[in-house]
């Protein structure tokens, strides 16, 4: 009686991976090219948009609550691009005491700058008064670097006299010398494993501060965070040691990690989005892992299987959500629509 049990053994198996229910099935960016495309979102099986804080407007809140989405907002955080040009007190300062160049295209800023803080504080204020969002994600947050490209940007930051002066108090360590170049010098030779646990705990400060913003106005949001995609290891710890983003420090703090597993744009294949997933889920639970995957065809094109690859492989290691980069990219092309609309539809868990 063994043998015949091994097909059905098989076909409820294949039943359970198919079964599979995502309950976060979200787009990335504003919804209105799909919109635009004659779509609705309760059609494609999407039920959460992701928009940049500055983009939500009243009619776009309100027609995506009507076709059954939840709107969450994306929170630039630690992006001084238009910011440090104006408060030059506020840029990064590197090793060797010079303010740190553009990272490609993005450009970071000094997270221990007290009005550039405050300057975040109150549009995050700003933006929870106006809407009633399910969620806040924040955005950019990590230490001056370029973590989105093939070849990753991982300068030292920073070593101005806000960042010196609080690490000092923090690490009870006196330097000889607040020279930045000087300054920064002594404490990688010395005193480095003080300092990138302190520039991590500079970023778990802004996290518990923007928590308790976002719960103190609207305590059914949730927040989260677009997160960098790399494991402890790859690019020699540059996660931890550079972005300065210490996954067991900030997971009792963000509610959901999207993880931005950006293959394409990090000349990476759709089998690494897979394992890095797979990784964080390890880490923080599926529970707490979004990932947000690439549908774009930039830099280099991304087919429409190679789409639905990147999906699957995402959501496979139990993740509870998903949303792709960008909406505008699957509007465009129907191929991709209807392999997001396909699947959506089938990671919908039944109507009890
Ligand atoms: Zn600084």
């Amino acid at each position: 009686m063994i043998r015949p049990l091994a097909p059905i053994l098989l076909l409820s198996a294949a039943l359970a991976a198919s079964a599979q229910s995502v309950p976060v099935r979200g787009v990335y960016s504003d919804p209105r090219p799909l919109w635009n495309a004659g779509h609705k979102l309760s059609g494609l099986g999407i039920n959460a948009v992701f928009v940049h804080g500055g983009s939500i407007n009243q009619t776009l809140f309100d027609r995506a609550t009507a076709e059954g989405a939840k709107v969450y907002a994306e929170f630039a955080t630690l992006n001084g691009k238009g910011y440090v040009e104006k408060h030059p007190e506020a840029w990064p300062i590197n090793e060797k005491g010079e303010p740190a160049p553009a990272a490609s295209w993005f450009m970071g800023v000094c997270p221990t700058d007290p009005a550039f803080r405050q300057y975040r504080v109150k549009q995050l204020e700003d933006l929870l008064s106006k809407f009633n969002l399910a969620g806040v994600w924040l955005d950019y947050f990590h230490w001056h670097a370029q973590f989105e490209d093939p070849h990753p940007i991982l300068p030292e930051t920073c070593f101005n006299t806000s960042c010196l002066r609080a690490f000092q108090k923090s690490a009870g360590i006196k330097l000889p010398s607040e020279d930045p170049a000087a300054a920064a010098r002594f404490i990688l030779s010395k005193h480095e494993t003080a300092w990138r646990r302190w520039r991590a705990e500079v970023l778990l400060d802004w996290a518990k501060q923007f928590r308790s913003i976002v719960k103190q106005r609207r305590p059914n949001a949730l927040i989260g965070v677009y997160h960098a995609p790399w494991t402890d290891s790859e690019h020699s710890g540059a996660r931890y040691r550079t972005l300065g983003l210490d996954i067991p420090l900030l997971a009792p703090v963000f509610d959901v990690f999207s993880t931005m597993v950006y293959h394409g744009r990090m000349g990476q294949s759709p089998a690494w989005v897979g394992e890095n997933v797979k990784w964080l889920v390890g880490q923080v639970g599926p529970s707490k892992v979004w990932p947000i995957v690439q549908a774009t065809g930039e830099p280099t094109p991304i087919s429409a299987q190679e789409f639905e690859s990147v999906m699957r492989k995402a959501v496979e290691p139990g993740s509870t959500g998903i949303m792709m980069f960008t909406t505008r990219a699957i509007a465009e092309d129907p191929a991709k629509t209807e392999v997001l609309r396909r699947l959506y539809r089938a990671w919908t868990p039944p109507t009890p």
